[in-house]
């Protein structure tokens, strides 16, 4: 007799897709939040050789001692803090989860939000409890005490600024939510090269406050590196259910490389900073385009006249123009398309279609 997935797994696990990811060969791709730029041809090649010695034979270093500790130097990590690593901030989200599993006690966040903690905690089996954003998108500052109160979640997820709407909460609230809560609160700040705000100074410390972050977005999505900085109790705890060796030897030292070089990586966000108020200020501009979210992160949120985000959307693919049609989940972001915000070049090839879309 043959066992099949139904007989051992999860409905609502078989009943959800994997995580897709759009085809975008030779497009333009405004769609991931990745910086667009490489590096120049002499760091390349001396990234190369400082690649050159890793021993490919053997386990890397279990603890991954000297990439945390240039990460700690390299963004401030308060000594006080514990500094957890995840092969991405997705995995720390896996073990977070994965941690309070037991406690029968929900995960919590505001929506929309970054889909992997409804996601993740569905995989594990832990009730996940949304509670709407205002409709300006940020928090719903009542709402959530209230829910704070009622669900007791074990853990509440806050990404700051919030993906896919780009917005900073209001830190007051954020601050005020985060002493209201019985259990722990991550603050996700993926965006951080890009925003104005942060809690990392405040992780490990009285506050309680777990604060996440990743190598992705700055520009090194390819390595899978995050980290969680929080009290030394929780990142000791929290480090039993870390799989051995998550982090492999080449990532180890290409992020150690890319930190001692970290002034390209700070100027091409420098850039895209520039580029966000250029791209945020033409979407403004736009007949068609109802209204821009003010973003702190890499890219745009933006709200088309009714029934248009899907047919602009189609447009600009075809156009060889990927971004994100996030309107397709329905509910509050209706009609709203998410573009990452990219090289000069490209953010001028993607208003110009967008243009033509609106115009047609
Ligand atoms: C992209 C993103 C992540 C995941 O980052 P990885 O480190 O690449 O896994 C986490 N949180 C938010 C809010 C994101 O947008």
């Amino acid at each position: 007799m043959t066992t099949r997935p139904i007989d051992l797994m999860r409905r609502e696990v078989l009943a959800q897709p994997a995580y897709a990811v759009a085809e975008s060969a030779g497009m333009i791709k405004l769609d991931a939040m990745e910086n667009p730029y490489a590096w120049p041809g002499e760091l390349r090649m001396a990234w190369l050789e400082a690649l050159s010695d890793v021993e490919l034979n053997r386990y890397p270093d279990a603890g991954a001692r000297a990439v945390t500790a240039a990460i700690r130097a390299a963004h401030q990590v308060p000594e006080e803090a514990g500094c957890l690593l995840g092969n991405g901030s997705d995995e720390l989200i896996q073990i977070l989860i994965s941690a309070v599993q037991a406690s029968g006690r929900p995960v919590l966040s505001p929506i929309p939000t970054f889909v992997m903690y409804e996601v993740l905690a569905r995989a594990a089996g832990v009730p996940f409890v949304g509670v709407p954003l205002k409709s300006d998108f940020d928090l719903d500052g009542p709402a959530l005490l209230r829910a704070l109160e009622e669900h007791r979640p074990a853990l509440v997820f806050l990404a700051f600024p919030n993906n896919p709407t780009g917005r900073l909460y209001d830190p007051g609230l954020v601050a005020e939510v985060a002493a209201a809560n019985p259990g722990l609160t991550v603050i996700d700040e993926a965006y951080a090269p890009f925003s104005s705000h942060s809690f990392l100074s405040q992780a490990g410390g009285a506050s309680g406050l777990m604060v996440m972050r990743t190598m992705s977005k700055l520009g090194l999505a390819g390595l899978r590196l995050g980290y969680l900085a929080a009290t030394r109790e929780w990142t000791d705890a929290l480090d039993r259910l870390r799989l051995p060796y998550n982090i492999n030897a080449l990532t180890q030292r290409s992020v150690s490389f890319a930190l001692a070089h970290a002034a390209v990586l700070d100027e091409q966000a420098h850039i895209l900073r520039e580029q966000r108020a250029r791209v945020s200020a033409a979407l403004a501009a736009l007949p068609g385009v109802r209204r821009v979210i003010p973003s702190d992160a890499n890219f745009i949120l933006f709200e088309l006249a009714g029934g248009r985000g899907h047919p602009v959307f189609e447009f600009l693919r075809v156009s060889g123009i990927l971004i994100k049609d996030v309107g397709r989940a329905g509910g509050m972001l209706t009609d709203h398309l998410r573009v990452t915000v990219g090289t000069p070049e490209e953010n001028s090839a993607f208003l110009t279609a967008l243009t033509e879309a609106l115009r047609s």
